[in-house]
């Protein structure tokens, strides 16, 4: 039996980690469960999997979680600090699920544990950088890819020396919009953009899928966790999302990993790695799909590929800025403040305004990201 810590228990990969759980429950004890403000899924959730200790990110949903959990024997706790604290409490596998750069300190406290840290919170890695994997390598800490290219990049590898990796290609779905004109685009909407044709997702991720810019942040996040140089990250699109990326060898060889667009698969194979362990999702059925298609990506429609390729390239704080500058512009979109065009526009319009210095450690990163929020928020003219 291992311990298992699920940070951002409430969300999309939350529950997806948590239903595989629920099929094992030989396999694991739940340390800590958390969520940012949904006091009584987390609770409900922590009494199911008889947590340790469930923490509310949002003080204010504090007494609603207390009062859920009267009498369970579940620990209840919230704000940022008790995060970091429930993170730390040294889970054998730890599922990094939260949104956004909000999931770094908590990420980074469960790293600082040293054992397996499941990574979806991509968010985290982009803006941290270097000052993440470093921490990795101190505290020998295992950072296992839970977001699906990742995942499928990391089974792609195993038994290879990277020495000899020509390309990797991270496949992309082209989100809701594929197709779209620019005219279409400018007047796109939020409910719109956060109905992903194969993926079932939050609704951050969401738009970031749609934008493409989930795949810039994914450009950068596989430059961090493959240790490879940008010059060998390409990016293709792949509407059937069953080729979930690729790695091609120096020899020619070519190695990918295909599945169902079902978050269970990649969570599953992080969680028992290096075992492999049972899901219920379908067995691919490739006659029932029929053709699997790929295109270069438009980054004329879709800057957002190459606004991020720029900034991993420029290193340093950039990427810190560009996530920031990001999740602004999506909640701006989402609250109906701009328009779907201009979250790329706004991303591009922060970064030629501000330069942060390169960081060194957990605060600098944090330092950075609030500065470039608030220089988002002034440029986009919102509160
Ligand atoms: P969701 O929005 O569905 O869930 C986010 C989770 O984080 C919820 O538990 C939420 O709590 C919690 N949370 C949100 N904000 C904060 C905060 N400020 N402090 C603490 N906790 C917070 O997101 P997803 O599950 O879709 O995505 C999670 C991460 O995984 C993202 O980084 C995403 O990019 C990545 N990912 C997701 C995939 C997917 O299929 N969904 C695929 C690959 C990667 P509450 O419910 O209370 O709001
Ligand atoms: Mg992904």
């Amino acid at each position: 039996m291992r311990t298992l810590s699920v940070l951002g228990a409430t969300g999309s990969v939350g529950a997806s980690t948590l239903d595989l759980v629920r099929r094992q429950p030989e396999s694991w004890r739940v340390v800590a469960l958390t969520a940012h403000s949904n006091a009584i899924d987390l609770a409900r959730l922590a009494h199911e999997f008889s947590a340790e200790v469930a923490v509310i990110a949002d003080e204010a949903g504090l007494p609603e979680l207390r009062e859920a959990l009267a009498g369970t024997g579940i620990e209840a706790a919230g704000g940022p600090a008790a995060l970091i604290e429930a993170a730390a409490r040294g889970a054998d596998v730890t599922v990094a699920a939260i949104v956004g750069c909000a999931g770094l300190a908590p990420t980074m406290a469960a790293i600082e544990q040293g054992g397996i840290v499941a990574l979806a919170n991509k968010e985290a890695l982009v803006s941290a950088g270097d000052v993440m994997t470093a921490a990795v390598a101190r505290h020998g800490a295992t950072l296992l890819p839970v977001d699906s290219e990742h995942n499928a990049i990391f089974q792609c590898l195993q038994g290879n020396d990277p020495a000899h990796v020509r390309w990797i290609t991270l496949t992309a779905s082209g989100g809701p919009f594929r197709d779209w004109s620019w005219e279409q685009l400018c007047a796109a909407t939020p409910a719109q953009a956060i109905k992903h044709p194969n993926w079932d997702m939050g609704a951050k991720i969401s738009v970031d899928s749609a934008t493409m810019f989930n795949k810039g942040l994914e450009l950068i996040e596989a430059h961090h966790l493959f240790l490879v140089g940008l010059d060998k990250l390409r990016i293709i699109v792949h509407p059937q999302s069953i080729v979930h990326s690729m790695v091609e060898y120096r020899d020619g060889s070519t190695l990918a990993q295909l599945g169902p667009s079902d978050m269970r698969v990649p969570i599953a194979s992080a969680l028992a790695w290096p075992e492999r362990m049972d899901t219920p999702c379908e067995p691919l059925d490739l006659a029932a799909i029929g053709e699997l298609t790929f295109r270069l990506p438009d980054e004329e429609r879709f800057p957002a590929t190459r606004l991020a390729r720029a900034a991993a390239q420029e290193g340093g704080g950039i990427p810190a800025v560009l996530n920031a500058a990001n999740e602004v512009a999506v909640a701006a979109f989402l609250a109906g403040q701009i328009s779907f065009t201009r979250i790329a526009a706004q991303v591009e319009h922060v970064l030629n305004a501000f330069v942060p210095a390169p960081p060194a450690c957990l605060s600098d990163v944090l330092a950075v990201d609030g500065e470039a929020r608030a220089k988002a928020r002034e440029l986009m003219e919102i509160a």
